[in-house]
């Protein structure tokens, strides 16, 4: 195995993943270490990106950048592997009022956001299934990255090219000098930390104002549901084949932890008995916690002491639009010294760390 790279990357969630090829492409050499069992978020995300937010009927943050970018993004990495985790998809907003339906209509004719809007309403919607007695109208361009596989895939990718170690990163290994750092037998120019949640055992970044989310979601069985659409109303119902559907998500800010509870099964069961006509089957669950921040922005950029540290977190509840973006906006900051946006630069937090 070679023992000198461009860079060394902890954690190989969404993040890593996103960093790491994206890095393979513009032609450096990484090697990522992970342990995949030490956080499951990215592993349960159900991968949906909607550009509206549905509360008030905005844009989601950069809706106009990310969506481009991504979508090149995911593509070019399924052609890479020769592999399908990408899709674009509609989502459909069940109306719960009268007046949500109004207020959607003119956002659909008259404002920016209405180009991802649709202009009419619609009635038949598997009426018979799904409960929408004052119609449902659909977001156009949002889309789904099937996360576990992608995660799986490039995991492969990284096993037989020999750029994986598969083990914990204990960062009392580590040595760091002003120009590289040397962990075991294997030197780079930088580390970057992207170990979600668990950055609050990362002795250098601790101190990150992170404000992470467990959330929890279950696979459920509908019959005779044949929609590719992700179907939203109270919770999201995204089609997974074969009947099934993965349905969420809950928030809990206390019980930080991948362990799956009865209480996120009955809040989600119950959300979905108002939306679904027809007895369903649970027949799993799964939890992660989400690694949010404080101000619900990326935190992205180097220690404030040792500048051959770096992290790459605070992705939030929107890791798969935001990572590929901000990955190769990190990259232009690392390799060519250009600047970070500074809504997602680490620098935004210094004093805390230091
Ligand atoms: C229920 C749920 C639903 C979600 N749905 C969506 C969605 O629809 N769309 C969306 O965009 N986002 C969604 N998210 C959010 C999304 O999952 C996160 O934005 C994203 O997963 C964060 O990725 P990450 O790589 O930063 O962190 P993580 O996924 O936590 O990855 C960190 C990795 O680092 C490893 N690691 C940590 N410490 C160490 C160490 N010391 N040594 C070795 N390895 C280590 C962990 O095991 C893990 O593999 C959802 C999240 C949840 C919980």
């Amino acid at each position: 195995m070679n023992k000198n790279f461009d860079y060394i990357i902890a954690g190989q969630g969404i993040a890593g993943t996103v960093l790491a090829f994206s890095m393979i492409k513009e032609g450096l050499n990484v090697l990522v270490i992970d342990d995949k069992t030490l956080s499951m978020c990215s592993k349960v995300a159900a991968g949906n990106f909607n550009p509206i937010v549905f509360k008030r009927l905005v844009k989601s943050w950069m809706a106009d950048e990310l969506i481009p970018f991504s979508d090149k993004f995911y593509f070019d990495a399924e052609q890479f592997l020769n592999e399908n985790f990408y899709w674009k998809k509609e989502i459909v907003r069940i109306f719960g009022e009268e007046q949500e339906k109004d207020f959607w209509l003119k956002k659909a004719s008259n404002t920016d956001e209405g180009k991802y809007l649709s202009k009419t309403i619609t009635n038949d919607f598997f009426t018979d299934i799904v409960s929408n007695p004052l119609g449902c109208a659909f977001v156009e361009n949002g889309s789904n990255l099937f996360v576990s596989k992608f995660l799986d895939d490039f995991r492969n990718y990284f096993e037989k090219n020999r750029l994986l170690l598969d083990e914990v990163f204990d960062h009392s290994l580590l040595e760091i000098k002003s120009d590289s750092v040397t962990y075991k037998n294997y030197t780079a120019k930088k580390i970057i930390f992207c170990e979600g949640y668990k950055v609050a055992e990362n002795p250098y970044f601790k101190w990150l104002p992170l404000k992470p989310a467990k959330g929890e979601t279950l696979v459920v069985k509908i019959k005779n549901l044949e929609t590719d659409k992700i179907i939203n109303k109270g919770v999201y119902m995204l089609p997974i084949g074969e009947d099934l559907f993965l349905v969420g998500a809950t928030y809990d800010w206390v019980n930080l932890n991948d362990i799956v509870t009865e209480k996120a099964r009955t809040e989600i069961s119950e959300k979905l008995s108002k939306v679904i006509k027809v007895p369903f089957e649970i027949i799993s669950g799964q939890a992660g916690v989400r690694p949010s921040s404080i101000d619900r922005r990326p935190i992205i950029g180097l220690h404030p002491e040792h500048k051959s540290l770096g992290v790459f977190n605070g992705m939030g509840t929107k890791g798969v639009m935001l990572a590929p973006y901000f990955a190769k906006q990190f990259i232009g900051s690392l390799e060519n010294n250009l600047p970070l946006d500074g809504e997602v630069d680490v620098v935004r937090f210094n004093g805390r760390g230091n």
